[in-house]
C-alpha cells in the first residue's frame, strides 16, 4: 500500500481565509511604532533540528516582507532564553519543589552551537539585520519592575491562571547561604514596601526588592510569568513595535489563557505570529528536549533523514538552508500556506525540489 498520494491539500482555515491576501498589510498596519521588531526565542544549550529553523526562517521571510513591501524599518532580535528545568537538579521538601540553584544569563554555550551560523545565514539571505540578547533582556528593561509589581499587586487573580497547582507566581531566587530555590515560589511573601521574601528550609527567610537592579538579576522567572511580563513590557514600548515569533505549539489555551485574558491593554499587545511546525509520522511536532524519549526518531536516521532532526548534519547538506528559506519565503508570499503544519515527508520533498543536494560527508 502506498503511503500517501504525494497531493498537498490547503483546506480552508479561518486564518488562512482571513489573511489570506492581506497578512502584511495587516502587520504592517497594526504594528504603529518607527522601528519593528521581529522577536524570536531559543535556549541557548537547545540542539536545532528542522522544526526550530523553520520557526527562524518564518520569522526572517516575515522581517524581509515588512521590510521590502512596506520599506519598514525592521529587526530580527533573538533573545536566548535559559537553559530550562532539565538542567536543574529537583527535590521535594516538605511538599514544597526546590531546584538546586538558578540558571543565570551565562552564555559559554552559545558559540557551540550551530545557531549562530544557521542566524547568520539567514539573515545573509533574507536581507534583514538582526541581533541576539542574553537571557536577561527583559529584565534590564526599566519597565521590568513595574511590570512585575503589577503582576505582585494582583497576583491571586494571575496566580490562578499562571500556575493552576499552587495559584502563586513563580518568582525564582536562589539562597544567598546554600542555592536552594523555591521552583514555584509557594512561600515567597509580598510585603507593603515591595520587598518580597523567600523561604530557604535550612538558612530560614531572605528578601530581595525588585526595585534595585542587584536583586532583579538575582531572580528568574517561571514561563508563563516570563511570558506575561515580556508581554507587557512590548505593550509598554513607544518606541518600537514587537511581533513575537513562535512555533504554533504555543497557538491556542496556553496564550489565550495565559497571556491574553490577562492583558490590561490588548490593543498594545505584541502579535504573536505563529509559525507552522514540522511534524512527525503521528502529528507530533519535532523535539529534541530530553522528555522526548531515548531513541526517537530512529526511522529518520534509518531512511537517510537524520538531518532533520540534526542542524549541523543539515548544514552539510548543499544549498539546504537555502532551500528551506525558499519554501518558508513562499509561505510568506502566500499566507494561506502558513497557517498549517508539515510533515517531515513534505519537507523532505521540498527541499529537494527547491536544491537541496545530498550530503559532503
Ligand atoms: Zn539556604
Amino acid at each position: 500500500m502506498a503511503s500517501h498520494d504525494g497531493l498537498v491539500h490547503y483546506p480552508p482555515a479561518p486564518g488562512a481565509l482571513h489573511f489570506g491576501e492581506t497578512l502584511i498589510r495587516y502587520l504592517n498596519n497594526h504594528c504603529r511604532q518607527r522601528t519593528l521588531y521581529v522577536h524570536l526565542e531559543t535556549r541557548p544549550n537547545s540542539s536545532p533540528h528542522i522544526g526550530n529553523l523553520v520557526t527562524f526562517a518564518t520569522g526572517f521571510a516575515l522581517a524581509a516582507a515588512l521590510k521590502h513591501s512596506c520599506s519598514r524599518n525592521v529587526r530580527v532580535r533573538i533573545i536566548y532564553q535559559d537553559p530550562g528545568p532539565d538542567h536543574h537538579e529537583l527535590l521535594t521538601i516538605d511538599g514544597v519543589k526546590y531546584q538546586k540553584g538558578l540558571t543565570g544569563p551565562g552564555d559559554s554555550g552559545l558559540n557551540q552551537t550551530p545557531f549562530r551560523r544557521v542566524i547568520r545565514r539567514l539573515a545573509e539571505f533574507f536581507d534583514v539585520s538582526y541581533d541576539t540578547c542574553s537571557p536577561n533582556f527583559w529584565q534590564h528593561n526599566p519597565e521590568f519592575t513595574d511590570a512585575l509589581m503589577e503582576c505582585v499587586k494582583y497576583r491571586r487573580f494571575i496566580g490562578t491562571h499562571l500556575s493552576p497547582t499552587t495559584g502563586k507566581l513563580a518568582i525564582r531566587v536562589a539562597c544567598p547561604e546554600c542555592g536552594l530555590v523555591d521552583k514555584d515560589g509557594v512561600k515567597n511573601g509580598y510585603h507593603p514596601d515591595g520587598r518580597i521574601s523567600c523561604d530557604c528550609p535550612q538558612h530560614g527567610m531572605f528578601y530581595i526588592n525588585p526595585a534595585v537592579n542587584a536583586d532583579v538579576e538575582r531572580m528568574e522567572l517561571g514561563p508563563p510569568l516570563r511570558h506575561l511580563i515580556r508581554a507587557i513590557i512590548c505593550s509598554r514600548d513607544k518606541q518600537a513595535s514587537w511581533i513575537m515569533c513562535t512555533g504554533a505549539d504555543h497557538a491556542g489555551l496556553y496564550h489565550e489563557e495565559l497571556v491574553w485574558r490577562l492583558l490590561d491593554e490588548p490593543e498594545d499587545a505584541p502579535i504573536f505570529f505563529y509559525a507552522p511546525l514540522v511534524v512527525d509520522w503521528s502529528g507530533a511536532r519535532l523535539s529534541k528536549t530530553k522528555r522526548v524519549r531515548d531513541g526517537a526518531y530512529q526511522y529518520l536516521c534509518e531512511t537517510r533523514r537524520e538531518y532533520m532532526v540534526d542542524a549541523d548534519m543539515f548544514l552539510r547538506y548543499p544549498g539546504g538552508l537555502e532551500a528551506l528559506c525558499r519554501e518558508v519565503r513562499g509561505w510568506i508570499d502566500q499566507p494561506y500556506r502558513l497557517f498549517r503544519n508539515y510533515s517531515v515527508e513534505y519537507l523532505e520533498r521540498q527541499l529537494r525540489l527547491r536544491g537541496m543536494l545530498h550530503a559532503v560527508h
